[in-house]
């Protein structure tokens, strides 16, 4: 049989690759920006909204869906794509990441973690061969492998994890037996280059079919980011899709792209704007500020999402000042579509050899404001991780 799964790579620019990867659910363009819909919900936006906004790809988690509803309910349902009606390509993470960071007293060994449900205190374990039960139940098109999430910044932990993601890797590649479903290694190594050439190498030797670059975003520098990504990107198969988990800042996202990612996911874009913090080529903007009061303007001038088409900022500032839920929907509809619009705008780039153009002219007028809050969440993330390394 063959595969329902390629890539294609149309061209390359510099490190930048303009590509396809085809899932049984239909192509996804790259470089590729997917909404996250933990819950098997894109928080306030429906499967018509995706469509209509030109997402390729949507991420669900699979820590979540494995506590409510549970993967058996959504596989006796028909799998995820029919149980939430969106039939374009979805990718599940592994549910490593919640584990590491969101369950409570949690309790590694070699074979796999015991941890408690955030949400009633339950006790589960997750072993590679669980979680690609998971997965495979849950049906997405994409599956990552079981990883372990450590400090970015500890060497030494980052060693010792390291040799236990890849015995997980490993194990989770034989459990995994779905065609229809493609599975994802991940590299992780933290910001240390010899660790990243070690993980690349070890992982790319299992021949999966994309490699996702893990622990990143999560309290290192941008600095540090963008060298990670530098001697992570050439070290894996240069025939398989590059995943940058979890970073969905627009200067992040072309910064990446340049060193040859193509796939991102983040919660950013909807999350922030359920905060009343929208997306424009200026930087973000508040509509909570009474600056916008009287302001008859879209959000943003040229944009030609549902939300800048039709509505004010001042109508827009009133929905969200009366807690009205309308607002928190408007607002996602245009920052999905800011995102989705940087990610054709990038693609149109790559394309004709404009990269270099488009991220000068976009970093000359996005300004980063909001730096020093986004620091300030890495830091806390960071910590979030050591509290439970240290449990
Ligand atoms: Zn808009």
């Amino acid at each position: 049989m063959t595969s329902p799964f390629r890539f294609d790579l149309h061209k390359t620019s510099g490190a930048a690759r303009l590509s396809t990867f085809t899932t049984p659910h239909g192509p996804i363009r790259m470089p590729a920006f997917a909404p996250v819909g933990t819950l098997a919900n894109v928080k306030t936006l429906e499967p018509r909204d995706l469509d209509e906004l030109g997402c390729d790809l949507i991420l669900a988690n699979t820590y979540h869906l494995y506590l409510r509803p549970g993967h058996e309910l959504i596989a006796r349902m028909g799998g995820l794509h029919k149980f939430m009606a969106w039939h374009g390509p979805i990718l599940t993470d592994s549910g490593g990441y919640q584990v590491f960071s969101l369950a409570h007293q949690r309790e590694l060994d070699e074979d796999g973690v015991t941890f408690r449900s955030h949400i009633d205190g339950s006790r589960h374990r997750f072993t590679p061969e669980r979680v690609m039960e998971i997965e495979q139940a849950l049906g997405p098109d994409i599956a990552m492998v079981l990883d372990e999430c450590p400090d970015p910044l500890s060497y030494d932990y980052n060693v010792a994890a390291l040799a236990r993601t890849h015995r997980w890797a490993e194990r989770c590649k034989t459990a995994h037996t779905r065609p229809d479903q493609a599975l994802f290694g991940i590299v992780q190594g933290g910001v240390f280059p010899d660790l990243r050439q070690t993980s690349a190498q070890f992982l790319g030797g299992l021949d999966f079919a994309g490699y996702a670059i893990g622990g990143l975003a999560v309290g290192e520098t941008k600095e540090q980011m963008y060298a990670t990504l530098d001697e992570t990107c050439p070290a894996v198969p240069a025939d398989k899709p590059r995943y940058l988990m979890g970073v969905g800042a627009p200067e992040d996202i072309i910064e990446a792209v340049r060193r040859g990612v193509d796939m991102f996911d983040c919660v950013l874009p909807t999350r922030v704007a359920r905060n009343a913090a929208l997306l424009t080529p200026d930087g973000r903007i508040n509509l909570r500020n009474a600056q916008y009061a009287e302001d008859p303007r879209p959000v943003q001038e040229d944009c030609t999402c549902y939300t800048c088409r039709t509505f004010s900022r001042a109508y827009l500032r009133h929905l969200y000042k009366a807690g009205e839920i309308s607002a928190l929907r408007f607002g996602t509809i245009h920052n999905v579509h800011f995102l989705m619009e940087l990610m054709r705008r990038i693609r149109a780039a790559i394309a004709d050899d404009t990269l270099d153009d488009l991220r000068a002219e976009f970093l000359a007028r996005y300004r980063l404001s909001n730096q020093a809050v986004r620091h300030d969440q890495r830091r806390r993330r960071r910590e979030n991780l050591l509290n439970q390394t240290t449990k």
